[in-house]
C-alpha cells in the first residue's frame, strides 16, 4: 500500500463523531499501511487537552481493534492537540505554527486536510480563517472534508457553499454521506454496470416500481435536541435517499471516474420532478411515531423524548412517491420510505419489475382450479444490517400439478465479511487522501436534492399535522400503505 503523505487536522476532537468513527478509521488505514511514518494528526477543539491526554483518548477509542500496545503508541504518537475556538482568529496563527512544524518534522509535503466534525453554524468562519490565516498556501494538495448536515434548505446550503468557496475550489471540497462509503452502495453499480441482465432491463418498459427503505428501529435517542428541529425529510431524504436515487436512476456513465458519475448523477436529480403543493398532498406523507411497544418492550412516543417539545410537530417518518421526467423513467413510481421507531432497522432497495405480459400459469390447465396470481420478480439490494442482493423469480414447484412457486436466488456477504470489510469511513478518508471524489456529494447535486425537499418543507410548513399518526414498532401510518396500494402496489419488506 503505497503511504499517504499528509497532516490532517480535525476541527471537533473531542467530539462524539471523532472519537466513534475518525480515530478507528484512521487506525485501519495506518494497520494497512497508507498512512505510516508521514503523517501527523492536529485534533483541536474548545477543551484544554494536552497532547497526552488526547493520545490516550484516541488510544482507547481504537481498543475494540485490539491493537498491540507497540502498535497503539506508535499509532497515537502522530496526535498533537491544540485548544482553540474557532472563532478566534488568534488561534489560526497557533494552529499554522504548529502545521508548519509539524510539516517539516514529518516531510508532509505541504500536504493539508482538515476535517470539518462540527456543528455546521462554524463551517464558514474555519474556512474564512483558513484562508486568512495563510494555512491554505502550502505547496502540497489543501482538501476539506465538510460533514453533514449541508445547510438547512437551498438558500443557507448556497450561503455556506459560497464562504466554502472563497477558500476551497470545489475540486477540492468533500461532502461526506457517508451512506456513499457503504459496501452495498458501491455495489448499485456493479450489480447495474456489471451484468447485461439487469442493465438491459434498467428502464420503465420492464421496472414496475422502485422502493427505497431506510428504516430504524431506534428512536431520537440522545439526538432530541438536534433532530426535533431538522426531522426525517432533512436528515435523511435530502442527503441519503436522495443520493442513493441518483445511483440507481443515472444513465451508464461514459466512463467509471468521478466526474462521469457525478454528471451522470446530477442529470438524473434534475429529472427528479419538483412537486407543487397539491403534489406534495398527493404523493408525501408525514408520520410521528406515539408511545409502542417492540419485542416485548414499551416505548414512548416521540413527543415524550428528551429534549422534544410536548407538542412537536416535527415528522419522523415519510413516505414518498418520486416522479422522475426522463425518457428511461417516466411512469415509474420510485417510492422512498424511512423512519424511527419502526419495525425493524434495515436499509434495502428493492426493484420490482412488470409481470409477464399474460399470465399462462393463471390455472391449472389440468383442473378446474380458482386463478392464481404469479408474483413479479424483485431484485432487493440489502444495505445494512445484512449486505447483499437477492433475485426472487418463478419456478414449477415438484409435483404432478403445474403450479408455480417463487424462488429466492440470495446472496449475502458472511458476518466475517462484513466484519473484515473497510468501514465507510475508512473507505472514503481513503479515497480522499487520494484525491477521488466520486462518493462525495457535488455541490450541483446538493443544491438540486434541496430544491426537491424545499418543495415538500413549504408544502408541509403550511399546514399542521394530525400527530403523533403511527404507533412506535409499526412500518408508519397508514396513509403510507395506501400511497402505494392506490397505484395498485405493495411495500415489499421481507427479512
Ligand atoms: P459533538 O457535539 O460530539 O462534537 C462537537 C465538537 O466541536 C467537540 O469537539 C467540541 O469541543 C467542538 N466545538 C464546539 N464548539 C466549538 C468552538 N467554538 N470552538 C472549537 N471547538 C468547538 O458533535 P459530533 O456528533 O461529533 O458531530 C460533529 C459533526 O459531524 C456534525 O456536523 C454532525 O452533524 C456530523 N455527524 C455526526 C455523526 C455522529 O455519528 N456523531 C454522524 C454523521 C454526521
Amino acid at each position: 500500500m503505497t503511504e499517504k503523505k499528509v497532516l490532517l487536522t480535525i476541527f471537533g476532537a473531542t467530539g462524539d463523531l471523532a472519537y466513534r468513527k475518525l480515530y478507528p478509521s484512521l487506525f485501519r488505514l495506518f494497520r494497512k499501511g497508507s498512512l505510516q511514518n508521514n503523517f501527523a494528526i492536529i485534533g483541536t477543539a474548545r477543551r484544554e487537552w494536552s497532547d497526552e491526554h488526547f493520545r490516550a483518548v484516541v488510544q482507547k477509542s481504537i481498543s475494540d481493534l485490539d491493537p498491540t500496545s507497540a502498535e497503539a503508541q506508535s499509532f497515537a504518537s502522530h496526535f498533537y492537540y491544540q485548544s482553540h475556538d474557532v472563532q478566534d482568529p488568534e488561534h489560526y496563527i497557533t494552529l499554522k505554527k504548529l502545521s508548519d512544524t509539524l510539516d517539516a518534522k514529518y516531510d508532509l509535503a505541504g500536504n493539508r486536510l482538515f476535517y470539518l466534525a462540527m456543528s455546521p453554524s462554524f463551517f464558514g468562519v474555519i474556512v474564512k480563517e483558513l484562508k486568512a490565516q495563510g494555512m491554505t498556501d502550502t505547496k502540497g494538495f489543501h482538501r476539506v472534508v465538510i460533514e453533514k448536515p449541508f445547510g438547512s434548505d437551498l438558500a443557507s446550503a448556497t450561503t455556506l457553499n459560497q464562504a466554502i468557496t472563497a477558500t476551497f475550489d470545489e475540486s477540492e471540497i468533500y461532502r461526506i454521506d457517508h451512506y456513499l462509503g457503504k459496501e452495498m452502495i458501491q455495489n448499485i453499480s456493479a450489480i447495474r454496470f456489471g451484468n447485461n441482465l439487469f442493465e438491459s432491463l434498467w428502464n420503465n418498459r420492464y421496472i414496475a416500481n422502485v422502493q427505497i427503505n431506510l428504516a430504524e428501529s431506534l428512536g431520537v435517542e440522545d439526538r432530541g435536541g438536534y433532530y426535533d428541529k431538522s426531522g426525517a425529510l432533512k436528515d435523511m431524504v435530502q442527503n441519503h435517499i436522495l443520493q442513493i436515487l441518483s445511483l440507481l436512476l443515472m444513465e451508464p456513465p461514459a466512463a467509471f471516474c468521478d466526474e462521469e458519475i457525478r454528471t451522470e448523477k446530477i442529470k438524473a436529480l434534475n429529472a427528479v420532478r419538483i412537486y407543487t403543493p397539491e403534489e406534495v398532498n398527493r404523493y408525501f406523507v408525514r408520520g410521528q411515531y406515539a408511545p409502542g411497544r417492540i419485542n416485548g418492550s414499551d416505548y414512548v412516543g416521540y413527543r415524550e423524548e428528551a429534549n422534544v417539545a410536548p407538542d412537536s410537530t416535527t415528522e419522523t417518518f415519510v413516505a414518498g412517491r418520486f416522479t422522475v421526467d426522463n425518457f428511461r423513467w417516466s411512469g415509474v413510481p420510485i417510492y422512498i420510505r424511512t423512519g424511527k421507531r419502526l419495525t425493524e432497522k434495515g436499509t434495502r432497495i428493492n426493484i420490482v419489475f412488470k409481470q409477464v405480459p399474460i399470465n399462462l400459469f393463471k390455472t391449472d390447465v389440468h383442473k378446474d382450479c380458482p386463478e392464481r396470481e404469479l408474483p413479479e420478480n424483485v431484485l432487493t439490494i440489502y444495505i445494512q444490517p445484512t449486505e447483499g442482493f437477492s433475485l426472487t423469480l418463478n419456478g414449477k414447484e415438484i409435483g404432478a400439478d403445474f403450479k408455480t412457486t417463487p424462488v429466492k436466488l440470495d446472496y449475502r456477504h458472511s458476518a466475517e465479511t462484513v466484519e473484515n470489510s473497510p468501514e465507510a469511513y475508512e473507505r472514503l478518508i481513503l479515497d480522499v487522501l487520494n484525491g477521488d471524489s466520486t462518493n462525495f456529494t457535488h455541490w450541483d447535486e446538493v443544491a438540486q436534492s434541496w430544491r426537491i425537499v424545499d418543495a415538500i418543507r413549504h408544502t408541509w410548513d403550511d399546514e399542521t399535522p394530525d400527530f403523533p399518526n403511527y404507533p412506535a414498532g409499526t412500518m408508519g401510518p397508514k396513509a403510507a400503505f395506501e400511497l402505494v396500494e392506490k397505484d395498485g402496489f405493495n411495500w415489499i419488506w421481507e427479512p
